[in-house]
């Protein structure tokens, strides 16, 4: 675990003000622990995207600053948080599931604190079931404010009532929250927050708000401590990064800002998500091109081969702009693993359209690919859409994805074998004692045997054998 903290570039009066209430409502804390000698610890459960992983990352370093410790028992814990997401319904029975569970543990202790924040808040309706039917939940908040947790939390230890503070759009981008990463050696940035794309199947738009830009100076001074505190690969985040800079007044491109995190020292690799094919422009191909730092690896999702259902998706590119695309970015760097998200049973997909997505997996070969059967989300234009595919051809339609999907991915495995590659060693692996996982450049996962000191840090491997979803390699050096 590494913490990371720069009280000196708190940038907004906001950060300040929840500053103080971080001191208070530590002070609260280490006074009632010398009282009792009774430790107090937080657990975090996170649904959903790295977005929000990287925002309970921040929820974590400020509860961590309020003197809660971390506990992976629910049961342990003072103050649970929920950070949940609305981007699948069943994700959202999930959390109300588990909610129904956190009224038994209050039962049993009446300090215990139970927060919850993220997309579903953002929605009337979740907020109202909340309300109605779970009023043992304490303070619940929203994806725009996350950084109010302090004063929140400290609202609701005054009065003892619930606390709800939901933003429907944003105010500032408040800089410098403490955070706690998972690894020490690697990290998520936010470049930008939200989405204007609308399409038409996603939620995203409507919890996440408009798209907005953090200044780049942010952004690399954000980098440049990291990279002092011991990263050495970050992933740039946003709903679409291919878009930063739009909303900034001077207008600097996603291009120009990867051009200038790739001449921080000390940083070794940078990858981003999410690309839109849209915005991808050549000016950003060259920059993945010449610079070293940025891996061979991009996922673009192209979620369905068929121009006319593109077209219902509101995706606005063609089939064939996307196909360009993608052989544009191979052409330019031959050794670029591709990946995507394919949707089946989009409504109104036929059997033409859906041999339309075939297609495009057979012609790009993609090295991975995250399929899903369409799921209606309430709240989106699709979800009234006439034209719902039967779910047993959804599913047909599915299998059969697989069946051009998984040897494409396999093949493009084998490329590995006999090869010594270059990974950053993450952790030691979770199926197989004695060994460690790391990632190759272009995103491949390798399991070799390995001593778990090299953990953090970059080695060479030879791959001796190439699964479809992950390499075995044996250590070069
Ligand atoms: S680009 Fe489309 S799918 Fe991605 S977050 Fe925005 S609206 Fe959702």
């Amino acid at each position: 675990m590494s913490k990371r903290r720069t009280p000196s570039m708190m940038t907004t009066e906001e950060a300040q003000r929840q500053e103080t209430y971080i001191k208070q409502i530590r002070m609260q804390n280490d006074l009632e622990k010398s009282k009792t000698s009774k430790q107090k610890h937080y657990y975090i459960a996170t649904f959903g995207c790295q977005m929000n992983a990287h925002d309970s990352e921040k929820l974590a370093g400020m509860l961590e600053q309020m003197g809660y410790q971390k506990t992976d028992q629910e049961n342990e814990a003072d103050f649970i948080l929920y950070n949940t997401c609305c981007v699948r319904e069943n994700a959202e029975q999930k959390v109300y599931g588990k909610l129904g569970y956190l009224k038994y543990l209050k039962d049993m202790n009446k300090d215990l604190i139970i927060a919850i924040c993220g997309c579903m808040m953002q929605q009337d309706t979740v907020l109202n079931i909340i309300k109605s039917k779970y009023p043992h939940v304490d303070i619940i908040f929203g994806t725009f404010n996350i950084y109010k947790l302090p004063e929140l939390l400290q609202t609701y230890l005054e009065t003892k009532e619930t606390v709800i503070d939901i933003w429907n759009e944003h105010k500032d981008i408040v800089e410098d929250l403490p955070s706690i990463r998972k690894y020490k050696f690697k990290a998520s940035v936010n470049i930008m927050y939200g989405c204007n794309n609308f399409c038409t199947y996603c939620i995203v738009p409507y919890v996440r708000g408009r798209e907005r830009s953090r200044q780049p100076e942010d952004i690399l001074n954000e980098i440049k401590e990291l990279v002092a505190d011991g990263v050495k690969e970050i992933m740039l985040l946003g709903q679409n990064v291919n878009s930063y800079g739009k909303t900034l007044k001077d207008g600097i491109s996603f291009a120009q800002l990867l051009r200038k995190v790739n001449e921080i020292e000390g940083l070794k690799r940078i990858r981003f998500m999410t690309s839109h094919p849209k915005d991808l422009s050549d000016e950003l191909i060259l920059a993945m091109r010449d610079c070293d730092k940025v891996c061979k690896s991009l996922h673009l999702p192209f979620q369905a081969g068929s121009t006319e259902i593109l077209k219902k998706m509101n995706r606005k590119y063609t089939k064939e702009q996307y196909l360009e695309l993608a052989e544009k970015i191979q052409n330019t760097i031959p050794d670029i693993a591709l990946t995507t998200d394919i949707i089946v049973g989009f409504p109104g997909e036929n059997e033409e359209d859906f041999k339309d997505t075939l297609d495009v997996v057979r012609k790009v070969r993609f090295s991975g690919a995250y399929t899903f059967i369409y799921s209606k989300r309430t709240g989106t234009p699709a979800a009234t859409m006439e034209g719902e595919v039967p779910e047993e051809i959804c599913q047909r339609r599915f299998n059969e994805l697989q069946e051009v999907l998984q040897p494409i991915v396999y093949e493009k495995s084998q490329e590995f074998y006999g090869k010594t590659v270059e990974i950053l060693v993450e952790e030691k692996s979770k199926n197989k004692d004695s060994y460690l996982t790391g990632r190759t450049d272009s995103g491949h996962l390798v399991h070799f045997e390995g001593d778990t000191s090299l953990i953090g840090q970059f080695v060479n491997v030879e791959i001796i054998e190439a699964k479809t979803y992950y390499l075995i390699g044996k250590l070069a050096n």
